[in-house]
């Protein structure tokens, strides 16, 4: 039984580097990332980057429009980029996990149209809340779209086969999970926004935005001792690490 991790970059993000490491100068640009995990008993997205609209309309992100300049094109739209590799159709995805619900992660739900989302409980209800949503934290016509929606508490073992795993890292929002995948290689866990950089790792240096700084140093600290147990991690934002993730189909451009 194989199991793989492949990795798709759906445009990419240029914002102040404070937003990544707190008290950094400058600017950075990332990558706004998407995984495929090929499973026997199904292929799962995890994430599923920026919404469509946003390729005509950068505006469409509302206050994220001021916060980030978007290098988002048609073709770095999640389908799209799942049909360039070669790897399947949108449609035939069947389990959607998201990390967390901002619009770099959610944006591309709604053409992802046969999969069940798995979200923590405490995410949906957080993406829900009137002042998140006022702000422009969180958009729910990114993601509350009659989709069939899976609420789960905690760890969550998607296949029920340990090799597809759920894992909360709370911090950066209220209901963050990562999730841990056990590839014939060796265990790989994709840690969405719990970790945006390698930096933020070994520093343990967090953002300047945290929902809850103490959880997320937390979850921090639950990566590194994945990692010292062998596991290898893939940040959620590293530009460093990009350029050696395993990409699906052809090498993107960077
Ligand atoms: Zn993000």
């Amino acid at each position: 039984m194989s199991v793989t991790v492949s990795a798709l970059t759906c445009g990419w993000l240029t914002g102040a580097a404070s937003g990544f490491l707190d008290g950094e100068p400058g600017v950075i640009r990332v990558p706004v990332l998407s995984f495929v995990v090929e499973h026997p008993a199904g292929l799962v997205l995890f994430d599923s980057g920026l919404a469509a609209e946003l390729a005509e309309d950068p505006a469409g992100a509302g206050r994220m429009a001021d916060l980030f300049d978007l290098d988002f094109g048609p073709q770095d739209a999640v389908d799209r980029r799942l049909t360039a590799a070669e790897m399947c159709e949108a449609a035939d995805i069947s389990v959607l996990v998201n990390s967390h619900l901002h619009f770099d992660h959610c944006g591309g739900n709604a053409l992802v149209p046969n999969a069940r989302v798995i979200v923590q409980e405490a995410e949906w209800r957080a993406a829900h809340h009137e002042r998140l949503v006022a702000t422009d934290t969180y958009s729910p016509r990114l993601f509350d779209l009659g989709q069939d929606v899976q609420l789960v508490n905690g760890e969550h073992d998607v296949f029920g086969d340990g090799r597809v795993v759920c894992i909360p890292t709370p911090g950066h929002t209220p209901g963050h999970q990562s999730m841990r995948v056990r590839t014939d290689d060796g265990e790989v866990v994709l840690c969405g926004d719990a970790c945006y950089l390698r930096r933020a790792l070994d520093e343990l240096h967090l953002p300047d935005f945290s929902w809850d700084p103490e959880q997320q140093l937390a979850s921090l600290h639950a990566l590194a001792a994945l990692e010292a147990a062998g596991a290898q991690l893939f940040f959620g934002h590293d530009p460093a690490q990009w350029s050696s993730l395993p990409h699906a189909g052809r090498r993107p451009r960077g």
